[in-house]
């Protein structure tokens, strides 16, 4: 008998047959005398669709109010989960992330959670019954209404399984697990068994879509392993663990590609160390984060800055550097247009020297050029041409390796 975390996606629960795909999936592990608490995302489409709408009526939106949209689409999916559940004879109950005492900070739109007290979870396990849970969503101790960002109902199922120490803490979504690459993009790709904390944080944060990156920090952080795996067939999926790794590792574990970023150029700013400090401070304050950074010297004492941002924060970013460069007196920001960042991490890197040459070589076979460039230990990233970034990931792939055995 064991305490079981299970998150469905929302391709997992798009439609009503898919509903009652997961209904008998949970009555599976239920039967069996395991005590479960399934957390949901909102259908897929639907939050996009909220948010097209909100935009529809104002291009910046009130974010308390675009809280209390969106935490909608969630909604819908617990209840239906629950009548999926009653339909077979299992008895549930749902709970929205209020209910469930995710209590989060009042950072409206990518609130983080303070605490988890729970509300009655426990009580209700005891009593025999599946909580199903709204991903995503939370509410301030005042009682508003929050979201934890897109994607954020990873967070809701790894959080929950940390304060209920579940056993086991298992992410259904639409893939088999986690891959060396996009297998859309590299077609053979291949699924990896395991891999750590560190580099699936890296991998989330570089573009994969498989796990909202902020829900891998949560777990990395109170240690809580979960599977990766797919709610549409019975395949094992990939486990995320803390592993220590070997010198023998390969110097990469995959290839991440993430199209949806903006390059902004700041020009004329003052070249004063508090006037740089400035714009990245407001930037902060407003909860944006920017990744690339590189700054040149222009003249006349003026310096040039140029940074990639998500699309979806540019405004917002556009917004608050403009009234900060007011306040500076000088510069103007804009965008540079719409960039791809290709990603190669791996722990293996740390020990095997010439990553970068090798990646770079890769680069240049398919003619792939290269200004923003940034590295951690384990991880390089080149904003590139969108245009030829499914490319520039095939031959990085085969580059290192990474390519499925035929
Ligand atoms: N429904 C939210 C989103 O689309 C949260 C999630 O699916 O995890 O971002
Ligand atoms: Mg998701």
């Amino acid at each position: 008998m064991a305490l079981i975390v299970q998150k469905y996606g929302g391709t997992s629960v798009g439609t009503v047959d898919r509903i009652r795909n997961v209904a008998a999936k949970v009555k599976e592990q239920w039967s069996q005398g395991n005590r479960l608490v399934v957390v949901v995302s909102a259908r897929s489409g639907v939050t996009n669709e909220l948010v097209a709408r909100a935009k529809a009526l104002s291009n910046l939106p009130e974010e308390r109010e675009m809280d209390v949209l969106l935490a909608v689409g969630e909604q819908e999916t617990i209840a239906l989960t629950v009548m999926a559940l009653h339909a077979i004879g299992v008895p549930a109950v749902s709970r929205t992330g209020a209910q469930a005492g995710i209590i989060t900070d009042d950072k409206h739109t990518r609130a983080r959670i303070v605490r988890i007290t729970g509300g009655d979870i426990l009580e209700r396990l005891d009593e025999g019954k599946v909580v199903v849970v709204a991903g995503f969503q939370g509410a301030t101790d005042t009682g508003e209404l929050t979201t934890l960002g897109r994607g954020g109902s990873d967070l809701t199922a790894i959080a929950v399984a940390a304060s209920i120490k579940a056993d086991m803490c298992q992410i259904y979504t639409d893939v088999d697990g986690v891959y060396t690459a996009d297998p859309r993009i590299v077609l053979n790709a291949r699924k990896m068994e395991e891999i750590s904390y560190e580099e699936m944080l890296e991998l989330a944060s570089s573009g994969s879509k498989v796990m909202q990156s902020r829900s891998v920090e949560f777990a990395q952080k109170y240690n809580v392993p979960f599977e990766v795996r797919s709610s549409f067939n019975d395949k094992p999926g990939t486990l995320v663990k803390a592993i220590d790794k070997t010198l023998e590792d390969a110097a990469i574990a995959g290839v991440a590609l993430d199209r949806s970023q903006t390059r902004v150029t700041v020009t004329d700013l003052p070249d004063r160390p508090d006037a740089i400090a400035a714009i990245f401070d407001d930037i902060g304050e407003a909860g944006l984060s920017v990744d690339m950074i590189i700054k040149n010297l222009g003249k006349d004492g003026k310096a040039n800055l140029t940074f990639s941002i998500t699309t979806d924060q540019f405004a917002r970013a556009e917004k608050v550097i403009g009234a900060t460069l007011k306040k500076l007196g000088s510069g103007t920001v804009r965008s540079a247009g719409e960039v791809a960042k290709l990603s190669i991490v791996g722990v293996g890197m740390i020990s095997h020297p010439g990553v970068a040459g090798l990646l770079f070589k890769a680069l240049a076979s398919v003619g792939v050029n290269s200004e923003l460039i940034t590295t951690s230990e384990i991880k390089i990233s080149v904003a590139i041409d969108p245009a030829k970034a499914d490319e520039a990931v095939r031959a990085v792939h085969t580059s290192f390796g990474l390519d499925k055995k035929a």
